[in-house]
């Protein structure tokens, strides 16, 4: 009886162990649809160097590009 108990615990776990796997490898499809589609331009703020995508840079004189209203005005560090 005991060595049936053991069995099917062995079972149901490698199933939840399966199964996890399986919603871990649909969940990055879904992560991936959050972002939006295509290629964005990603620049650095001149200020602190933070990565952003271009949209939604601010852009300064000289081409620079900034995070903030605040870095632009702040200006190359
Ligand atoms: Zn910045």
């Amino acid at each position: 009886m005991i060595k049936w108990l053991l069995t099917i615990a062995i079972v149901v776990i490698a199933l939840m162990l399966w199964f996890g796997k399986g919603r871990g490898g649909g969940a990055s499809p879904g992560g991936a649809r959050r972002r939006p589609p295509g290629p964005q331009p990603m620049v650095s703020c001149a200020h602190c160097g933070l990565h952003l995508p271009q949209p939604d840079a601010v852009e300064g004189e000289g081409g620079r590009h900034y995070c903030s209203a605040e870095h632009r005005r702040l200006g190359p560090r």
